[in-house]
């Protein structure tokens, strides 16, 4: 799943692409709305909040939308051969310039620009946006203290941006047990902080590293290690299922480093 500095990265070269173009044709390839056409209007601005994407066109639009698992959006000149199969476009923007197309999005919606919060709203402080408030984040975390912490940064309610990945990065760089409780973390503000470190050191790049190394191989301390050893002690990383039912994820740690 795409995390927070992926989604910036995404919202970011939409926005470079489509900013300021008429759109020559749309096309959106989810039934609610098959028949919108918005050729003519003007693309206003893409940004992102947390992991949801808002593309504004004209002046009455705002088109939401969600990478979850598998979405991805590609952007290249109109006539070469799209990046991924066809039949897992959900949206096509054309302008003079530039195609950008939506693919397997998990969430694709047309708003009136005056209702983005239906789509927003309820997230937390955006680690990458202009809003990002880490007491506002540890407030909002400590509401639910008994909650186990790996669940608790997922939650965009909390805080906005952080996947699976930082999520047991976080986790393993702070010492705790991604399934022992928020109020346990020694220093939650520490942690948030680190958080947005993390994000804001690869928002510019494709490949995400939370060790500082970006050789393949050595990008992470326990995301998706389970069949290697811990690099501080030698341990062999864990994984486990973890989560509110039905929406499990796997967690990584190191049983010595991050006793349970
Ligand atoms: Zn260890």
């Amino acid at each position: 799943m795409p995390e927070g500095d992926t989604v910036w990265r995404t919202a970011r070269a939409l926005d470079r692409a489509l900013s300021g173009q008429a759109l020559t044709a749309t096309d959106f390839r989810v039934p609610e709305l098959a028949t919108v056409d918005l050729s003519g209007e003007t693309v206003v601005e893409t940004l992102a909040r947390g992991k949801h994407l808002l593309t504004r066109i004209g002046d009455a639009h705002t088109l939401h939308t969600h990478l979850k698992m598998e979405g991805a959006w590609r952007i290249q000149r109109p006539g070469l051969p799209w990046r991924r199969p066809a039949h897992q476009a959900r949206v096509v923007l054309t302008t003079p310039a530039a195609i950008a197309v939506g693919f397997s999005l998990g969430i694709v919606e047309l708003l009136p620009r005056d209702r983005e919060d239906d789509a927003v709203g309820h997230l937390g402080p955006d680690l990458l946006g202009p809003d990002w408030n880490d007491h506002e984040a540890v407030r909002r975390l400590l509401a639910t203290p008994d909650r186990p912490i790996g669940e608790a940064l997922l939650d965009q309610r909390n805080l906005a941006g952080i996947g699976n990945l930082y999520k047991s990065e976080l986790c393993f760089t702070s010492g705790v047990h991604p399934a022992g409780p928020v109020g346990s973390v020694p220093d939650l503000l520490r942690m948030v902080r680190r958080a947005k470190a993390m994000l804001e050191a690869n928002k510019e790049r494709a490949e995400q590293t939370t060790t500082g190394d970006l050789r393949p191989g050595r990008r992470t301390w326990v995301y998706r290690r389970e069949r290697e050893t811990c690099r501080r002690c030698q341990t062999p990383i864990a994984v486990e299922m973890h989560g509110e039912a039905g929406r499990e994820r796997a967690s990584y740690w190191c049983p010595s480093c991050q006793p349970r």
